[in-house]
């Protein structure tokens, strides 16, 4: 099986279910209970958080543990936007994940919030002037992500952290897709909050973060027993940060020069792909996009019937994000790209780990014409 859908989720690593193990088992215990087995947990907390920070560059004590990507999401746009008096309006874009949009939707319905999306390029790209036209005197944060989930595209987040900030806006990015493949660096985005998740990293699912500048208040999600400094409530998932951080470790270890290999490869894909299916085209930017995913449409053809047959060749994909797939609804991403419904269903998503290699891409890139082939033959 070549498994192409890591931007759903990817295995634990060996390395990292190692670091867990302890914590999970002799080393037990509550970081927030004040006897030995409760400060070792604790020390082993502090250690992870260290690394998140160092990694993030930002202080230790402006990381939130979280359960995931979706609640680092939730606490960022809820908590920030809730807590924030200086208005009530939203900038952010169409093609965020749900975890952000539903958040933002929250916030109108509930909260009397208004919501201006900038619109994006058919490449899926923000233009930083749409961005600045769209901020408002009583705009109270701003969220856009750092690479799509769904078509790899990179937002210029940076410059747009540098508009928000000169007009004193908070400005926050989901860098759950970016992480592990881009320089997180908040220094180097410059951004006040940060989201990220364990389980696309090679860390179990149900442990993520929240970097969250100091100065910047935030209104907790989760209220309880006050951890977190308060920001979020709930016994820490201590095995979980460790997990997180050791990801983080090794996915830092060489990081740039597996990138560069890996975008290399994806290329080679993608004319591959374009070569055997003509139709097909690449959905998301030429360039600025992330180095292992490639979504494209194939017209002609469903792309729910491509996965099958692909998955028949042993070649596991998806026809975008998680949670889209197997709804029938076409992606919110491709409509706002201005596909056409019609062509946005035929979409397949192939995102992949270390592991996938040139060789495998290339005869995945063959499995793709035969099974588009196949299903444009039954189509017709
Ligand atoms: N944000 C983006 C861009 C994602 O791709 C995902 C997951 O697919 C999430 C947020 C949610 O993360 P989690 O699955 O950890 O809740």
């Amino acid at each position: 099986m070549i498994y192409l859908d890591a931007a759903a989720t990817s295995a634990v690593r060996r390395e990292v279910l190692e670091a867990m193990w302890p914590y999970l088992t002799g080393d037990f215990g509550n970081p927030s209970s004040h006897h030995t087995v409760g400060e070792s947990a604790a020390r082993a907390l502090a250690d992870a958080r260290a690394t998140v920070a160092e990694w993030l560059g930002c202080r230790p004590s402006d990381v939130v543990f979280t359960s995931g990507g979706t609640e680092a999401d939730n606490l960022a746009v809820k908590g920030i936007a809730l807590a924030t008096p200086r208005g009530r309006h939203i900038v952010t874009t169409p093609i965020e994940h749900e975890a952000v949009l539903e958040s933002v939707d929250y916030l109108r319905r509930l909260h009397g919030f208004e919501v201006t999306f900038v619109d994006v390029d058919g490449t899926g790209l923000v233009d930083p002037s749409d961005f600045a036209a769209a901020l408002r005197e009583d705009t109270t944060l701003a969220t856009v992500m750092l690479a799509n989930n769904e078509i790899g595209t990179v937002q210029p987040v940076a410059e747009l952290a540098a508009i928000a900030h000169e007009r004193r806006i908070p400005f926050h990015t989901d860098a759950v897709q970016a992480a592990g493949w881009l320089d997180l660096g908040s220094a180097a985005l410059g951004v006040d909050a940060l989201s990220i998740s364990g389980h696309k990293l090679g860390a179990p699912k149900g442990i993520g973060a929240l970097f969250v500048r100091g100065r910047i208040p935030v209104e907790p999600v989760i209220h309880g027993g006050g951890q977190e400094r308060g920001r979020r409530s709930g016994t820490e998932n201590v095995a979980g940060a460790v997990g997180l951080a050791a990801a983080i470790r090794l996915g830092e270890d060489g990081r740039h020069s597996r990138a560069e290999t890996t975008a290399a490869a994806r290329d080679a894909f993608v004319t591959a792909v374009l070569a055997r299916v003509p139709q097909a085209a690449l959905t998301g930017h030429p360039v600025r996009r992330l180095p292992a995913s490639a979504s494209f449409v194939f017209p002609g053809t469903s792309g729910e019937s491509v996965l099958l047959e692909l998955e028949r060749r042993g070649i596991v994909s998806s026809s975008g994000s998680a949670c889209a797939a197997g709804s029938g609804e076409a992606s919110h991403v491709l409509l706002a790209l201005r596909f056409e419904e019609e062509i946005a269903q035929t979409a397949v998503r192939f995102s992949w780990g270390p592991e996938v290699g040139a060789p495998e891409l290339a005869a995945v890139a063959d499995a793709v014409g035969e099974a588009v082939e196949t299903v444009a033959a039954i189509t017709q």
